[in-house]
């Protein structure tokens, strides 16, 4: 039987449908006539700093051994497709790409660069004729460029496991019934093979979304097992079916790119390597700015109002403190760019500071009459040559900050799992998929 690897992006919306129910389905009708599975289905999460993503920017592939033609294959998701999206909205593209054999180095660098780049369409035109790939489109077809990058991303390094439970269609936009307590209690029992159950600082489900959509609720996980653990752990009612994905979420995998703040491109994902140039300042609406240079130019990252206590380790930041910064270029009304964090790394924080002398007959705090002039009491007259060299007591420290969990993206590495990466996947499929 001839090997497939089918692609699919962009069949979701920001209010119907969803991408991974559309492979749910794909998977119930490749599975009940022989077709066999020779990696569990991948969910693929592209770049996330791109404005026109659909919700979580996440496609999929099916990698498959079947005796299905490929016109077959491309028709029956191309069905799906068109029953369950969204006609309404206008940023719906749905996009399906189809390849057979096995796949081609550049095909796979192109699922590298969705990660952190901006690939426009015919990026993907264009390699999906050099692969041979087979594709269907509706619409401008922008899905196209994530349903190829799905295929091209084969996951042989770090990865992780989702498992999805979807619910029956007429509960769709309706209340989830999911029971906080038996998350909370499979939580500590699972921890730190699973992650991002639960956000503990606002006691938050993070297994349910929180959208019309058909996703009942998921967990995530290290292995297959653990996840399937949920199954019987988790009390929920209303499922219809449930897959379990392998994929990047939690990995980081589009950060891995150290880049110079003078070659930043709109949208990129990128680690930025630098030092605070000056003291950051809050917005309103909580936001919090601070200024980084690296030699090549200076950028103003941020630290947003949803990130909760990761803004603060943004304010207590000075200048002159090396930092790593992770996370993606956003540009402003006026054209400027601005870097969203995502992760800050603190490599060496200042531990003294020029002080402006204080009077010591008043003790108020002189006032500098100029760049190398001095410094003057205002009150008293009283005049100083030189500022002091005070020890500073900080407030952070040296490491790696991240935002709360219920502020992460998909693809953020939560703590838990630093120092859990794969360095492969050993290629045995378990059951993955089933009904209620
Ligand atoms: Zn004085």
């Amino acid at each position: 039987m001839p090997l497939y690897h089918l692609g699919m992006d962009d069949t979701d919306s920001l209010k119907l449908g969803c991408t991974t129910y559309i492979g749910a389905l794909m998977i119930s009708d490749l599975a009940k006539d022989g077709s066999r599975f020779v990696d569990y289905p991948n969910l693929i999460r592209l770049n996330p700093n791109i404005p026109w993503k659909s919700r979580g920017n996440a496609a999929i592939c099916l990698r498959f051994m079947s005796d299905r033609s490929p016109d077959d294959i491309l028709g029956t998701a191309f069905e799906l497709a068109e029953q369950y999206r969204d006609r309404k909205d206008p940023k719906n593209q749905p996009g399906i790409a189809l390849l057979e054999g096995e796949v081609p180095s550049h095909i796979k660098e192109f699922g590298r660069r969705a990660l952190y780049n901006v690939l426009t369409l015919d990026d993907a035109f264009h390699t999906a004729q050099k692969a041979g790939v087979k594709y269907r489109i509706i619409r401008g077809g922008l899905g196209l460029v994530g349903a190829i990058a799905a295929v091209g991303s084969t996951l042989e390094q770090d990865h992780t496991f989702e498992l999805v439970i979807y619910r029956r269609k007429a509960l769709w936009g309706r209340r989830r019934d999911v029971d906080y307590n038996s998350v909370l209690k499979f939580d500590k029992e699972t921890t730190p093979l699973t992650f991002n159950n639960i956000d503990y600082e606002k006691n938050r489900l993070l297994v349910t979304p929180h959208g019309p959509d058909p996703i009942l609720f998921g967990v995530r996980g290290e292995y297959p097992a653990v996840v399937m653990e949920a199954l019987k752990k988790i009390k929920f009612r209303g499922a219809e079916r449930w897959v379990i994905y392998r994929s990047n979420q939690g990995t980081a995998a589009h950060l891995v790119r150290t880049l110079l703040i003078r070659d930043l491109k709109p949208y990129q994902a990128a680690v930025l390597k630098g030092v605070i140039t000056k003291a950051p300042r809050v917005l309103k609406g909580g936001h919090v700015i601070a200024s980084i240079r690296d030699g090549t130019g200076e950028i103003d990252v941020a630290g947003y109002e949803p990130s909760g206590g990761f803004r603060y380790t943004v304010r207590d930041l000075m200048p002159g403190d090396r930092v790593k910064a992770f996370g993606g270029v956003r540009v402003l009304n006026d054209g400027r760019f601005t870097f969203n964090l995502e992760r800050l790394e603190v490599l060496s924080l200042v531990s003294e500071a020029y002080r402006n002398p204080v009077c010591p007959k008043c003790g108020k705090s002189m006032k500098s009459e100029g760049r190398g002039k001095g410094y003057q009491c205002k009150r008293c007259g009283l005049k100083a040559k030189e500022p002091v060299l005070e020890e500073i007591d900080r407030r952070i420290k040296t490491g790696v900050y991240l935002p709360p969990p219920r502020a992460m993206r998909h693809l953020t590495k939560p703590f838990q799992r630093f120092g859990q990466e794969k360095a492969s996947w050993e290629g045995k499929v378990g059951v993955f998929h089933g009904l209620f």
